[in-house]
């Protein structure tokens, strides 16, 4: 389609949105009476309209039947995990029984390094991206340390080259190569917090298992956000967050994947707990862990139905909208912002430079805006733009597919341009 950038257009796009129903269907902050721009879907989703009720079903349940509700009641707590793993599934690109909803991000890490972080001799290192989010590096840094390792000798970074902004896949996939001896693990992001790099996961988990480690990812800003195909790509494990892309509210329960291979091996290593146990027989409280035989078999403690229950209403729009839709929005969305910043001048005029790959990327577009950034970031706020400011010179925007529109992009980029007097 001939995209244009006036504002008849972005209102046409809108119309024309099959997803456009979707917005309705969230609670937009407001001020003053008018619905603010959100761009901050990447860091915490907005809350859909249906989570308070779902929640509140919980509480009814928990009033009605007390600890009872676990097996009583329209939906049964202890039933509710198959509800969310079917949709999960489309997300991420998993079989259900390959998905565990438990815990929050770094936790669930934490929990799948002991399974799948193995040091044999000279294969211990674990080779990731360099300037990974913060919680990724304490998270390799201490468990690395906890096994009795030197973090400096075990951990390999991969870097971008002098002057570029992101990171070349071939060069990850050299490094790859050029340590296939001693690689235990490779651990990736899904899509870079910083820049909004998308990375090649296919690419990076074909050449891990070809060089004998084992492949995992962080994607905390790829579900929901970006094609997930974890199974299909043969990775072994992966974690990711709820709160962002997919709304589930600030401290959502997070999930996890583990490849249906290791299901059943007796000999990894594990922390458990009696929620990882065999449904069957968990209740009659013997000696002598026996996992169930699926990711769950890696939960830990008793799960809050409440936490469930947000998971839920927000994982029910992914399934009505459809993954397809959402995906192709998404990067619908942010190409437009990209084709208004380039048919504006604001590209051209070298005020700002774009960190995210055109093609390589989700929702999220970074900016970095040398000297002004900070002033740019108030004028964005003053227009009633909700952006991400990162010190000391970059602006994080994220429209999103099932609650942003065009006209929003439209209006960013002409605040933008205003803000730098382009
Ligand atoms: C947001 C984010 C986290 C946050 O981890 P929590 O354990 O959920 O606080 C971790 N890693 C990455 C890459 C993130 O983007």
């Amino acid at each position: 389609m001939q995209l244009k950038a006036d504002a008849h257009f972005a209102q046409h796009l809108d119309a024309s949105d099959p997803l456009n129903r979707f917005r309705r269907e969230f609670l937009i902050p407001e001020r003053a009476g008018k619905e603010q721009v959100y761009f901050l879907g990447n860091s915490l989703g907005l809350q859909p309209r249906r989570t308070k009720a779902a929640m509140q079903k919980v509480l009814d349940q928990w009033q009605h039947w007390g600890v009872e509700g676990f097996f009583m009641g329209a939906e049964p707590w202890l039933q509710y995990h198959d509800q969310l793993v079917q949709p999960l599934a489309a997300v991420v690109g998993a079989l259900p029984q390959e998905l565990v909803v438990m815990n929050s991000l770094t936790v669930n890490l934490h929990l799948l390094l002991v399974s799948f972080y193995q040091p044999k001799g000279k294969r211990n290192k674990i080779l990731c991206e360099a300037k990974a989010f913060p919680s990724d590096q304490y998270l390799l840094e201490t468990h690395v340390r906890q096994r009795g390792l030197n973090p400096e000798d075990i951990i390999i970074e991969v870097q971008p080259r002098n002057g570029e902004t992101h990171i070349r896949t071939a060069d990850i996939l050299a490094a790859i190569n050029n340590h296939r001896d001693e690689l235990a693990l490779v651990f990736w992001g899904g899509v870079n917090y910083y820049t909004g790099q998308l990375f090649d996961m296919r690419a990076i988990t074909a050449a891990g298992k070809a060089a004998g480690s084992l492949v995992g990812f962080d994607l905390a800003h790829a579900a929901g956000n970006v094609p997930l195909e974890l199974h299909r790509w043969n990775v072994d494990f992966a974690s990711w967050c709820s709160y962002k892309y997919l709304n589930s509210g600030p401290g959502a329960i997070g999930g996890a994947y583990v490849h249906e291979r290791y299901h059943h091996d007796p000999n990894l290593q594990r922390f458990a707990g009696w929620w990882g146990y065999q449904k069957e027989t968990r209740f009659l409280m013997q000696k002598g862990f026996v996992p169930i035989t699926a990711a769950e078999g890696w939960q830990l403690s008793t799960p809050s139905p409440i936490l469930y229950a947000a998971h839920q209403a927000a994982l029910d729009l992914f399934a009505e909208a459809g993954m397809e839709a959402i995906l192709e929005k998404g990067k619908s969305l942010s190409d437009y912002l990209l084709y208004l910043l380039e048919v504006t001048g604001v590209l051209a005029s070298g005020k700002l430079q774009v960190l995210t790959p055109m093609d390589a990327k989700g929702c999220q577009v970074s900016l970095l805006i040398p000297s002004t950034g900070k002033a740019v970031f108030q004028q964005l706020t003053d227009a009633g733009i909700f952006a991400d400011w990162r010190e000391p010179d970059v602006i994080r925007v994220a429209p999103v597919p099932l609650y942003n529109t065009y006209s929003e992009v439209w209006h960013f980029c002409q605040v933008l341009k205003e803000a730098l007097s382009v």
